[in-house]
């Protein structure tokens, strides 16, 4: 069955199309509500015994690429109930559709909405005029305020960090209800006082995790002496990382030594490998001659006079702390090595005498 269009299916629900003319600015489409009656917003009884009507200017999505303005006939309805102290109201429509005193439609306030959350005003402003959606920044900004935060649930366990304004200057304080997995607080600092007197406001908090460090800690003992801290699991796993690169950093000389230098043939570096390996025998010559010097029974003193070496990389040096291992990197063809000599010394030169390896 084929449908045929009515520029009724272009506007909100609830509405049919009186007129709708367009030009090069836009569309502009004159509707009315498709109900008889309206219920008293007062006593909630329905009447459809109209005053007068005035016009309603509105703003909807666009059409086409291009901006569309409504202009809804609303109407002025008596009520007639006995007992209710309203005489006349204005007539109301579905809140999904259209909300009382409302400039946009709530098909477009959808949008708007959404535009400011993800991009914020500015932003959101010139990218919604990309759109054909009218919205300056500060309706984007108003629309994000006035669906505004969820009800605020005092939580029973929470958890807490500091995050950056602007990372190495300046930090807040962020705090999570772990059980609602939602941000509730942002604080301007990172200062245990500033804390303290956030949480002293939720004296129901059960369990507070923290990192661990002593300002939460702190603040925490003191606004909750009966709250249960505990160590969060980020952190215990960035500090236990933490330890065990430190461990691995400590002992790496021994490891690079227990591993074992191949020895190098310094033509078969690559360009690059050549310059870190004369770099390396440099530093070994250099080792060399000052722990000599150290042996024949110079001070630190005389051995940095006499070499231009600084003082600490002296004592490094005469600590051990500088001797090293070359190793280039690990080739996915070192295994083959001895072969590829063997076919190379035989005088195979090129792949294809070679075979298939
Ligand atoms: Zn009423």
């Amino acid at each position: 069955m084929q449908q045929t269009f009515r520029a009724s299916s272009l506007v909100p629900r609830g509405f049919v199309v009186d007129e709708a003319t367009s030009d090069a600015a836009g569309t502009l489409i004159t509707l009315r509500s498709a109900a008889t009656a309206s219920a008293c917003p007062g006593c909630g009884s329905p009447s459809g015994r109209v005053h007068s009507r005035y016009r309603r200017h509105l703003a909807d999505l666009p059409i086409s690429g291009r901006p569309v303005r409504l202009v809804v006939l609303a109407r002025q309805i008596h009520c007639d109930a006995v007992l209710c102290g309203r005489r006349i109201f204005t007539e109301r429509f579905d809140p999904d559709v259209l909300a009382p005193w409302a400039r946009r439609t709530a098909r477009l306030e959808h949008i708007v909405h959404h535009l400011g959350l993800t991009l914020g005003g500015r932003p959101a402003a010139g990218f919604a005029h990309r759109l054909m959606v009218p919205a300056s920044r500060d309706t984007l900004l108003r629309a994000v305020r006035r669906r505004g935060s969820p009800r605020f649930v005092p939580p029973t366990v929470v958890g807490i960090d500091d995050w950056a304004w602007r990372r190495n200057q300046r930090y807040g304080t962020l705090i999570c209800d772990l059980e609602r997995r939602r941000t509730i607080a942002l604080l301007p600092d990172r200062e245990p006082a500033t804390a303290q007197a956030w949480l002293s406001e939720q004296p129901q908090i059960a369990i507070v995790a923290r990192d661990r460090g002593g300002g939460y800690a702190l603040a925490t003992a003191k606004a909750l002496p009966e709250g249960t801290q505990v160590a969060d699991r980020w952190h215990l796993m960035e500090n236990a990382s933490r330890a065990f690169l430190d461990a691995v950093r400590k002992s790496m000389r021994q490891a690079r030594a227990a591993i074992g230098a191949a020895t190098i043939d310094p033509t078969l570096l690559t360009a690059a490998e050549r310059i870190q390996y004369e770099g390396y025998l440099r530093r070994e010559e250099d080792n060399t001659a000052i722990l000599g010097l150290a042996k024949e029974g110079a001070a630190i003193k005389e051995i940095v006079r006499r070499t231009g070496y600084s003082r600490g990389l002296v004592r490094k040096i005469l600590r051990g702390q500088r001797s090293d291992i070359f190793r280039v990197r690990e080739s996915s063809l070192e295994l083959y090595l001895p072969w590829l000599d063997a076919q190379w010394a035989e005088g195979s030169a090129t792949a294809r005498r070679c075979g298939g390896v």
